[in-house]
């Protein structure tokens, strides 16, 4: 391969990266509205890292504090990140 195939390929390489750490975080987002529909004493997935959990309270979502505060920073650091690629093209 020649050094604009190698450039190129890795182009595509981490297009299809960042595609796939978007994917897993609109996934997350979705978890999060099904568990945020979800009716209390419902069995629900936690959107961070899908155990399973019952919803004792209305405003359940996450298994623990942990899970919130990274399903938080997940995805708005994916926003910023998708805007600062905007910005630079
Ligand atoms: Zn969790």
């Amino acid at each position: 391969m020649g050094d604009r195939e190698v450039y190129l390929n890795n182009v595509w390489v981490n297009a299809a990266k960042n595609q796939r750490e978007y994917d897993e975080v609109e996934a997350m987002k979705k978890r999060y509205q099904d568990c945020k529909r979800a009716e209390t004493g419902a069995t629900i997935i936690c959107p961070t890292c899908k155990k399973r959990i019952i919803k004792r309270t209305y405003n359940k979502i996450f298994c623990k504090n942990d899970c919130k505060d990274k399903f938080w920073n997940n995805t708005s650091d994916k926003r910023r990140e998708r805007a600062k690629d905007f910005n630079r093209k």
